[in-house]
């Protein structure tokens, strides 16, 4: 007899997506909904980090991102179109030591695709409607079915990896309290003749905010900022031609005050949102997943949020803070420009961190001791 829970995953993402895979490998029955009809093909995220290729090798997802994708192996930082820091993410001591430039909408087909080797398939067109906890190991739930139909479910354990505007963070009325920048952001990808190095993540401060560029196809770049229009602040010997996609957004910084309530737990954005900036999102959601699949398979799901907010809210704060000087709006991003020789110097002295940083490896992921 299976004594496992039965979890239900709601939204498949990168973050459902993976944790199904680690539950199903773990044993645990697992069943995904999404309410769109099929995966997304829209690739906001381009970084994977060393942390999360290492979470998934066991599942031999890391083995194809790695056949399909880049590495990034450095960070060049510019002031007035000359780079003023070159870090070198090579000189780590870690079996992947670089950033894998590698598009959000490869990764969830992998991901997708594992899945399905496994025999679960993702239920498309299938969208949570509300979720109440009814005893602890027992949530019931509705669903809107492809036909149009409602279904009542029962779940052992259900997991909100439902994204920002979570439904089942707001059902149970789960704050997600933060705060978020006033001016808008750019992301563009476009194609770009330019001399800049392909293998570097490019990042300028200048005396209005910050622009970033990434090479994530031959001859394609994504760069975002917060000078607009951002085509007018291009880095190196660049000419840009046409534009394949761009989008505004505004930054805010949130975690949620509960990663679970009971039998039901969140994660990925559903938990915490934050700029773009170091590329965390989607692998911290990864981390979420491994987090919660483990101590779902070892019946410790109430050690999760004693596990998660403090690695979560040390990670969200230090991206705040990046964010804050790149954007350059406070006192001490003019000083950090002011002094730059100083800045350089300083980061020079702190490599180290900021490489640990950037790649993911500024905490430890471990699953802790059970709660007595
Ligand atoms: C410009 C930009 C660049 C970024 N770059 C990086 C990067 O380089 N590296 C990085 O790690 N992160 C990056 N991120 C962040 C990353 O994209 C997100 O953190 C990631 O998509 C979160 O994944 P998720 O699975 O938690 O949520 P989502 O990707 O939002 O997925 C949630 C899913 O749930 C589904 N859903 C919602 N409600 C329901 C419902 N009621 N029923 C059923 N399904 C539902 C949605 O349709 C969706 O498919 C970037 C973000 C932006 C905006």
């Amino acid at each position: 007899m299976n004594t496992k829970p039965q979890v239900l995953v709601v939204g498949a993402g990168p973050t459902g997506l993976s944790a199904s895979l680690f539950l199903t490998d773990l044993g645990v029955p697992v069943r995904i909904v999404e309410q769109h009809s099929g995966l997304s093909d829209h690739s906001k995220a381009f970084g994977v980090n060393p942390r999360s290729l290492t979470l998934l090798e066991s599942t031999g997802v890391t083995e194809r991102l790695l056949r399909q994708g880049r590495p990034a192996h450095g960070m060049d930082l510019w002031r007035h179109g000359r780079v003023i820091f070159e870090g070198d993410l090579t000189k780590i001591d870690h079996k992947y030591p670089f950033m894998l430039v590698h598009p959000q909408a490869d990764s969830e087909r992998a991901l997708a695709d594992a899945l399905a080797e496994r025999g679960v398939d993702v239920e498309f067109n299938t969208k949570l409607e509300t979720v109440e906890v009814a005893g602890d190991d027992q949530v019931e739930c509705s669903l809107t079915l492809p036909s149009g139909e409602t279904e009542s479910y029962v779940a052992n354990i259900v997991l909100g990896s439902d994204g920002p505007h979570s439904t089942v963070r707001e059902q149970l009325g789960i704050d997600f309290p933060g705060d978020h920048f006033d001016e808008p952001w750019m992301v563009v990808d476009i194609e770009l003749e330019t001399d800049l190095a392909i293998d570097r993540v490019h990042l300028e401060w200048n005396d209005a905010g910050a622009v970033f560029m990434i090479c994530i196809a031959d001859n394609l770049w994504r760069i975002a900022g917060n000078v607009l229009p951002i085509t007018d602040h291009l880095l190196g010997n660049s000419t840009a031609g046409a534009t394949v996609w761009e989008s505004e957004f505004h930054m805010r910084h949130c975690v949620t005050s509960e990663f679970a309530k009971g039998p039901v737990a969140l994660a990925g954005d559903a938990a915490h949102i934050h700029s773009p900036l170091g590329g965390r999102g989607m692998n911290l959601g990864i981390e979420d997943a491994y987090v919660f699949a483990n101590l779902v398979a070892q019946g410790r799901l109430r050690d999760y949020h004693r596990l998660r907010s403090p690695a979560v809210h040390s990670v969200v704060r230090r991206v705040e803070q990046m964010t804050q000087i790149a954007r350059g709006k406070s006192q001490l991003s003019h000083l950090a420009r002011q002094f730059a020789p100083l800045t350089t110097a300083a980061m020079k002295l702190g490599e180290g961190n900021l490489r640990n940083w950037v790649l993911g490896l500024d905490h430890p992921v471990n699953i802790g001791s059970p709660t007595k």
